[in-house]
């Protein structure tokens, strides 16, 4: 369980009285996206400048499983989209060859009954 050592605490007393103490805090970590603990992907520490209590939250590998799976299944989909794109760019070019084909023969027609004017 991640803790801060010797953190300095300054409490009022009924009197307003300023009461200044030290104290050792063990805290928990939980993921705010998946709810598991990350106690053991955590720890406290204090700030090297301004001296204060601060928490080093690696990751939580759960949710990076999670994610990579995610990259996986939208990778593969991908993938067969880029088949696909490909597949109809096949497609496309062979209606066009088809379309120039008779275009041209159209064309011969054209060139024939002009010439029988
Ligand atoms: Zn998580």
């Amino acid at each position: 369980m991640p803790n801060f050592n010797n953190i300095e605490i300054t409490i009022f007393d009924e009197n307003q009285n300023e009461i200044t103490g030290v104290a050792d805090i063990d805290f928990e970590v939980y993921c705010g996206t998946c709810g598991k603990g990350l106690c053991n992907q955590s720890h406290g520490r204090v700030s090297e400048k301004r001296k204060q209590p601060q928490v080093v939250v690696e990751a939580c590998p759960s949710c990076i499983k999670e994610k990579d799976s995610e990259i996986e299944r939208y990778s593969d989909e991908n993938d067969k989209l880029l088949d696909e794109i490909c597949d109809l760019k096949e497609k496309i070019e062979n209606i066009k060859d088809e379309y120039e084909e008779e275009i041209s023969q159209l064309k011969d027609k054209i060139y024939e009954l002009e010439n029988k004017l």
